[in-house]
């Protein structure tokens, strides 16, 4: 397998025709790759779709790459396709991490591995492996550069000086992603201290996750819910001076309903308002002075680790996991590896983002 493989990927014409034969019997070089993506509505997924896809490619798999806009049938219709195309491993970021078990159930019956990628695929025995970042430690973070902006916490992690109490409101992802959860249990558990205390007020009285939740992520909701809390909640003078939002996208609708209601000007700062992903229009936002940070997870680094996983389960072998214990998805426990995230602020977008060859300084002027 290992020579068809090197063959696949620099032969052409007859040579070519060699390998995919003797690929086909092992399931290696010249097999299809069947990869869903929830949607092409936030940059990261593009980078991860376009990622996994050239990696595979260069290993000299054919690929199948979809998305879905964050219609579950349309998802549904896709897995489907790819597994009546051949396709020999499936890798999918789910967008409802539960409606997929029959689809997984017939890739199943015909020995077709499923990678979860990114957010874990729930209620099915027949997830493989899955590749994703620490999300709880996401929301961790998340809290925890909210606790920074606020000056309750210094970026080395020591204590700051500032004593509050701070009015704070929550977010949180989509109730269907799993990782959802991890990422306000993570930031809740970071959280809790400082609201036992007194010192963070969340002054609506709504922390609890499916009250926060917001539906596919979709920014236009968080801008809605921030609207509601700032004529219901903030309509007496009282300002908030926290938002926790799990993702860039929200951020930004987040801070489009602060901006119409005369925050961000010189007499009224904006909130310190968290996010994820890194995408570029919240780095410029961050650079601005807007949003205060948000979550880097190298898409270039999680597209690798599923391939090499593909490529391991392709070949007979076992891929390589980090963790046995933590992502339990209703029927077994995954076995995973996960990627460490970083924070990043004004202070080190450069050279989280910039020197490691994530974004050019260019693209975020
Ligand atoms: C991903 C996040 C992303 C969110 C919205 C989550 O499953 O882990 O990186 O911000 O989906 O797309």
């Amino acid at each position: 397998v290992g020579l068809a493989v090197a063959f696949g990927v620099t032969a052409c014409g007859s040579s070519e025709k060699t390998a995919d034969k003797e690929a086909g019997a092992s399931g290696g070089a010249g097999s299809l790759i069947g990869v869903t993506m929830p949607t092409k509505s936030s940059e990261r997924w593009i980078a991860d779709g376009n990622n996994v896809k050239a990696a595979l490619e260069k290993l000299g798999y054919k690929v199948d790459l979809q998305y879905a806009e964050n219609d579950i049938p349309t998802q549904v219709n896709q897995i489907e396709n790819q597994i009546t195309k051949g396709a020999k491993v499936l890798i999918i970021a789910s967008i409802d991490g539960t409606a997929i078990t029959t689809q997984l159930q017939e890739a199943a019956d015909k020995h077709i591995p499923v990678i979860a990628y990114d957010r874990l695929i729930r209620n099915s025995p027949n997830v493989d492996y899955y590749a994703t970042f620490d999300n709880y430690k996401v929301g961790v973070q998340q809290a925890t550069s909210l606790l920074v902006g606020l000056g309750l916490k210094k970026e080395d992690g020591s204590d700051g000086t500032a004593t509050g109490p701070f009015n704070i409101e929550l977010f949180a992802g989509s109730p269907d992603d799993n990782n959802a959860t991890f990422f306000f249990n993570g930031a809740m558990d970071t959280l809790k201290p400082y609201i036992d205390k007194g010192t963070l007020v969340v002054k609506s009285g709504q922390t609890d996750f499916k009250t926060v939740a917001i539906l596919r992520w979709d920014p236009a909701t968080a801008q809605k819910r921030m609207e509601d809390l700032i004529t219901k909640t903030y309509n007496g003078g009282t300002k908030v001076q926290g938002v926790l939002s799990p993702y860039d996208g929200l951020s930004i609708g987040i801070l489009s309903a602060l901006k119409s209601a005369g925050y961000g000007t010189a007499g009224q700062a904006y909130p310190i308002v968290t996010g994820q992903d890194a995408e570029v229009a919240s780095v410029k936002s961050i650079i601005a002075g807007e949003q205060y940070a948000t979550i880097y997870k190298d898409t270039r680094k999680l597209a690798d680790v599923t391939v090499k996983m593909t490529d391991a389960v392709l070949k007979g072998g076992q891929p390589e996991v980090n963790n046995t214990k933590d992502y339990d998805n209703g029927k077994k426990v995954v076995p995973s590896y996960l990627l460490e995230p970083v924070v990043v602020y004004k202070s080190n977008y450069k050279s989280v983002l910039v020197d490691s060859g994530y974004y050019t300084e260019d693209k975020l002027k």
